[in-house]
C-alpha cells in the first residue's frame, strides 16, 4: 500500500449513542494505549467503562499522523500489542496506513466500539473527595467516574515554535500531523523546519515533487541504518499458521533491542553508536562540506537516533538545501535567517514535534482543591511508577512521567502499566476501597530512583538539548533503564505505597424538609 494511501473503511464508528450521566471507568484516548487498557478490562470482565476520544476514528497518533513516508521505527513485530499479534504486517518497519488499520482491527474485534465516544474530548475532571467521583466535562456533555484512566498520549499535540511573523505568513503552513493532503507541492518553493523524526521521514518523500526545498536544521540528527524489507509470503503463512514463530520473532526483537539500551545508558560506551553511525553518513554524503553540517556535536541518543537510508542522500539532492543558520523571522511570502538571507517560500511544513513535556491533559484534570496536573507538574512532571500521581486519587495515567523509551517500543510500557493498574482495579474491588492515591514519599522515593539511574546516560551526559528535558533541565519524559526492569516494577501493586479511603456510604437522600427548606 502507498504510504499516503489511507486504509479502506471498517465501520468502526461507535454506536453514536449518548454519553451516560455515570461509568465506573473513564479511559481518555484510543491510541495504542487506551485500547491497550480497554481491552485488559474486558477481559477481566469490566463492561462499565466508556473511551472518549476526540478524534473521528480511533488510532491515535497512527490516525492523526498520515504525512508521506509515516511509519514506525521499531519493528512491527514488537511495535505492537502483545495479545494481539499480526502476522499481515508487510514488512518488518510498517507504514502508518497498516498500523492504523491494525489499531482499528484490534477495536473491532476486541469488541470495544460499543464503548468508544467519537467526537468527545475531555475539557476538564474535577476529583469530588466527598462523593469519590470524577466530575467530567466533555464536548459531549457531563458524566462521573469512579476511575479516570489518561491515555491522551505523549505525542499527540502538535509543537508549533513561536517565529516573529509567522502570523503574517500568506502561503500555506501545516504540521506533519496534520498534514495537508489537499494541498499539493508540484512545483512549490517549500520550507521544512526541523530535522527530526518525522521530517526524515517526509523529506525525501516530497524532494522530488518541489522546485525548491529549504531545510531548516537547529540541530543535526544522528542518522543510523534502516534495515527495513518486505516481509515474504512464506513468513506471513508461517506466522499466521504457527503463531508460536512469531511469538519467538517477537521475543528476539525484544531481547536484541533491550541491548541498545546499554551505550544510552552509559555514556561512555556511546562511541561505539558513534562510529557506526558516522560510517554511515560518510557512505551517504561524500561532500564534506555538507558532512560537517550533518554531524552532530552531541552523543548519539542525547537526541533520538533516527533510522533512514533516504534521508541523507536526499539533503544531497540539487534542489535541497540545508541551511542552518536560525530563522529571524517570516515575512508575508518569505523566511529570514539571522545572516540576512531572504528565501522566498510557498509552504512551511513543520516538523517542529509535539508538547511532550508540557502535555494539555495536564491543564485539564483537577485535583479537589481545583488545583491542576499541570500547576501540580509546574517543578516538573512526575508520577509514582510512571502511572499514578500524589494529590490526584483514583487517576491513572498510560505514558505518563519517565515512560518514553529512546530505544525499543514504548507499547511494552503502556502494556505494563495496564497490568499495573489492573493489580490496582483488583486489590480496591478485594478490599473495598473507595480511594487509593500514591503517598508522597513513596512517590519522590520513586522519582529519586530514576533520576539517580539518569546520571551518566547519554540524555543528561550527552550534550544536547532534547525533547525529552522539561523546562527545569529534568529529564521527565524517558525511563533510564531497560524496560523488563520496568515491567518488574510494575508486576504488582504494592498496598503500602498508596493512601487507600474505604467506599464512602453513600449519602441518606435529603429528607422532604431538608429538600424545602
Ligand atoms: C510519527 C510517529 C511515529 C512514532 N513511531 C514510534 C515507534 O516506532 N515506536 C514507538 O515506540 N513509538 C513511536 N511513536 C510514539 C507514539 O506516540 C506511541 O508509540 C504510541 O502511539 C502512543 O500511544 P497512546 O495511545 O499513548 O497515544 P496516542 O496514540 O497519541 O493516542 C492518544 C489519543 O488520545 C486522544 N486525546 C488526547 N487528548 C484528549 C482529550 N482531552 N479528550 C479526548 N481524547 C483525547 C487523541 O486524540 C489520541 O487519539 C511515534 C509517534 C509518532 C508521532
Amino acid at each position: 500500500m502507498p504510504a499516503t494511501e489511507q486504509p479502506e473503511q471498517i465501520d468502526v464508528l461507535a454506536s453514536g449513542a449518548a454519553l451516560p450521566s455515570h461509568a465506573d471507568i473513564v479511559i481518555v484516548g484510543s491510541g495504542f494505549s487506551g485500547l491497550a487498557m480497554a481491552v485488559a478490562l474486558k477481559r477481566s470482565g469490566r463492561e462499565d467503562f466508556l473511551i472518549l476520544e476526540r478524534g473521528s476514528d480511533v488510532g491515535g497518533t497512527w490516525r492523526d499522523n498520515s504525512y508521506p513516508g509515516c511509519a514506525c521505527d521499531v519493528p512491527s513485530h514488537l511495535y505492537s500489542l502483545s495479545f494481539a499479534p499480526n502476522s499481515d504486517w508487510t514488512s518488518t518497519f510498517s507504514s502508518q496506513p497498516e498500523i492504523w488499520q491494525y489499531l482499528r482491527r484490534v477495536a473491532k474485534q476486541q469488541d470495544l466500539l460499543s464503548h468508544v465516544h467519537l467526537g468527545c474530548e475531555l475539557e476538564r475532571a474535577d476529583y469530588d473527595g466527598d462523593t469519590q467521583r470524577w466530575r467530567l466535562e466533555t464536548s459531549s456533555g457531563p458524566l462521573s467516574a469512579r476511575v479516570l484512566i489518561a491515555g491522551a498520549g505523549p505525542l499527540s499535540e502538535p509543537a508549533i515554535p513561536e517565529i516573529p511573523g509567522l502570523e503574517h505568513f500568506e502561503g500555506k503552513i501545516f504540521h506533519s500531523a496534520t498534514w495537508d493532503h489537499e494541498h499539493d507541492l508540484s512545483g512549490e518553493r517549500v520550507a521544512v523546519i526541523g530535522t527530526g523524526a518525522s521530517a526524515i521521514q517526509f523529506v525525501p518523500q516530497i524532494q522530488p515533487q518541489v522546485q525548491k526545498l529549504h531545510l531548516f536544521q537547529r540541530t543535526a540528527p544522528w542518522v543510523m541504518p534502516r534495515p527495513d524489507r518486505k516481509l515474504t509470503r512464506f513468513e506471513r503463512l508461517l506466522y499466521r499458521h504457527v503463531p508460536a514463530a512469531q511469538r519467538a520473532m517477537r521475543a528476539i526483537i525484544y531481547w536484541g533491542r533491550e541491548t541498545y539500551a546499554i551505550p544510552l545508558l552509559r555514556v561512555r560506551l556511546s562511541p561505539i553508536t558513534e562510529k557506526a553511525a558516522r560510517v554511515h553518513l560518510r557512505r551517504q554524503v561524500p561532500d564534506a562540506v555538507l558532512r560537517a553540517k550533518l554531524t552532530p556535536d552531541y552523543k548519539p541518543g542525547c537526541k533520538r537516533i533516527l533510522l533512514s537510508n533516504d534521508f541523507l542522500p536526499t539533503v544531497g539532492r540539487p534542489n535541497v538545501e540545508l541551511v542552518t543558520d536560525g530563522i529571524k523571522w517570516v515575512g508575508t511570502h518569505a523566511i529570514t535567517t539571522a545572516d540576512g538571507t531572504e528565501r522566498p517560500v510557498d509552504t512551511i511544513i513543520f516538523g517542529t514535534g509535539f508538547h511532550v513535556t508540557d502535555p494539555p491533559i495536564a491543564e485539564r484534570v483537577h485535583d479537589a482543591d481545583g488545583r491542576s496536573l499541570a500547576e501540580r507538574w509546574n517543578v516538573s512532571l512526575e508520577a509514582h511508577r510512571g502511572t499514578t500521581v500524589a494529590g490526584f486519587p483514583n487517576l491513572f495515567v498510560l505514558l505518563g512521567p519517565n515512560t518514553g523509551l529512546g530505544h525499543t517500543s514504548v507499547v511494552v510500557m503502556a502494556e505494563a502499566q495496564v497490568t499495573y493498574v489492573q493489580r490496582a482495579l483488583e486489590y480496591m474491588d478485594a478490599h473495598g476501597i473507595g480511594t487509593i492515591e500514591p503517598r508522597r514519599e513513596a512517590q519522590s522515593a520513586w522519582n529519586a530512583r530514576v533520576q539517580r539511574r539518569m546520571k551518566g546516560t547519554v540524555w543528561t551526559a550527552g550534550g544536547c538539548a532534547s525533547w525529552y528535558i522539561d523546562h527545569n533541565g529534568r529529564s521527565s519524559a524517558l525511563w533510564p533503564d531497560f524496560t523488563f526492569r520496568f515491567r518488574r516494577a510494575l508486576s504488582r501493586f504494592d498496598a503500602a505505597e498508596y493512601r487507600l479511603a474505604p467506599v464512602a456510604a453513600p449519602k441518606p437522600e435529603p429528607t422532604p424538609t431538608e429538600v424545602a427548606a
